[in-house]
């Protein structure tokens, strides 16, 4: 089968042929119907390696895997041992692999594993140290990272809700009770993930919803999506919020982008006793201390998202009140789709179809 593959650290990744892999007991193979294209697969390519450009994190696992960690698809086969599944049932992949064993991966939430030394790989998973899905068969070591379906959603559409609305989905959430009507939630980058991030504030809130970006097409989207306000880059941001929520600021800013300025400007609109939750990963520095945000604004950061809201992000796109803006690609295409995303070309998320 071919595979997009990273073969090396600061390198493009490159389509190879690959066996079709084999389940050993407990394990899956699934066939991929969709595999989400991420800001964060560029990052692997360009920036991670082993440890030397700091602050990005020296990973404890290196290549060469197959990309691809938004997966979905039909299982294919099944190894020794399992019992939940039948060949084609439609599927999403649980993209953080645990141990399964310690107390967060037993409450679902792998990305936050107490033993990644026992993990599949440390801190990783399909597409992250380990093979993912842009191929057109992926393993998946235990059957607990796969989650069936719900009727009328598709593995195309399924594939980037596994990240891209599960990893805002996790954030909003954790801030649900401040997101009160009469509440303000700042959603900063209109991307893959911060266009879930519209839906799933207006479908699970009811608070009113600013939308930053740099791109005009961006903020179009938000606004269809259900942004209320939305504001451009350089557009005095700050004034317009404060004028907006009477000189307060918003309850909860989530910051998509996490370079200095968003990160700056996260914390200038941000209001006391508010969230101010860093998801994108450019990994720049915010200065803290006393006085660098509002009294008792939290500082947070979030990663990825639990098994279990994985479940009920998959139900909100069922009920149809969330859908991933899709672009359908080859796998052919895929080393294209990722110059694309690098250059800010790919509105809402792309997702190959190997
Ligand atoms: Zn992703
Ligand atoms: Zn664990």
């Amino acid at each position: 089968m071919k595979a997009l593959r990273l073969m090396k650290w600061k390198s493009e990744a490159e389509i190879v042929e690959l066996p079709k892999p084999t389940p050993a007991p407990g394990q899956l193979v699934i066939k991929i119907g969709g595999a989400g294209a991420c800001h964060l697969d560029l990052d692997l390519m360009k920036d991670f390696g082993d440890g030397q450009l700091s602050p990005l994190p020296a990973m404890a696992w290196k290549p060469p895997f197959t990309l691809g960690h938004e997966n979905a698809g039909w299982i294919d086969l099944i190894g020794a041992g399992v019992s939940r599944f039948r060949e084609g049932d439609p599927v999403a992949v649980y993209g953080s692999w645990g141990c399964g064993k310690c107390g967060k991966c037993k409450a679902g939430f792998e990305t936050y594993c107490d033993n990644p030394a026992k993990a599949p790989v440390p801190g990783g998973g399909g597409g992250l140290g380990l093979d993912g899905g842009m191929a057109e068969y992926m393993l998946v070591p235990f059957e607990r990272l796969l989650l069936d379906l719900p009727d009328g959603l598709k593995p195309i559409d399924a594939a980037p809700l596994t990240d891209a609305a599960l990893t805002p989905y996790h954030a909003i959430k954790r801030s649900w009770a401040k997101l009160t009507p009469d509440a303000f939630i700042v959603i900063i980058g209109v991307g893959g993930l911060g266009h879930m991030a519209v839906q799933i504030a207006k479908v699970t809130t009811g608070a009113t919803i600013i939308a930053i970006d740099s791109r005009n097409e961006a903020l179009e989207l938000a606004t269809s999506l259900g942004a209320n306000y939305t504001f451009k880059v350089g557009d005095e941001i700050k004034s317009k919020v404060k004028d907006l929520t009477s000189g307060h600021g918003a309850e909860v800013v989530l910051d998509f982008v996490g370079n200095k300025q968003t990160m700056a400007l996260g914390a200038s609109i941000c209001r006391t006793l508010g969230d101010f939750t860093i998801v994108g990963i450019a990994g720049e520095v915010l200065p803290f201390s006393f006085f660098s945000v509002p009294y008792k604004t939290s500082l947070q950061t979030t990663y990825w998202g639990s098994r279990v809201e994985l479940a009920e992000v998959l139900d909100l796109a069922a009920h149809h009140l969330i859908s991933s803006k899709i672009s359908k690609f080859k796998l052919a295409d895929a080393p294209q789709v990722y110059l694309d995303l690098a250059a800010g070309k790919i509105e809402g998320r792309a997702v190959i179809v190997p």
